[in-house]
């Protein structure tokens, strides 16, 4: 799963077919096929986020089967159950799978997308 973050405008959200923009209009993208995405936006503002999959869904199994873990966190003057960790990376500049450039781009047909 890939998410768009902008630091600017302190927001994150999931590409999908479907071109988003920040609230700020800093950066926005969607995805090009059903592996790859297209992202404008400054380098310094605009950050493609990853969650690793298999280690998400584990997290959100893990919740499901179990509940919540005991209350044994510290947060916010109080103890609290530890939210379930999962992978997340900033998707490096370099990735073949991301296609980042400078300036808006108009958004593709989601429904040509599709049928590719
Ligand atoms: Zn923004």
């Amino acid at each position: 799963m890939k998410l768009l973050c902008c630091v600017e405008c302190n927001q994150v959200f999931n590409l999908s077919f479907d071109y988003k923009e920040c609230a700020g209009k800093h950066g926005g993208g969607q995805y090009v096929d059903r592996v790859n995405a297209k992202v404008w936006g400054d380098l310094t503002k605009i950050f493609v986020l990853g969650f690793a999959n298999s280690s998400f869904i584990s997290a959100m199994r893990n919740q499901l089967e179990h509940g919540d873990q005991a209350a044994e966190f510290y947060y916010a003057g109080s103890m609290t159950p530890k939210g379930r960790e999962f992978t997340a990376f900033v998707i490096p500049e370099a990735a073949a799978s991301i296609e980042r450039v400078r300036d808006r781009f108009d958004p593709v047909d989601p429904l040509h997308l599709l049928h590719q």
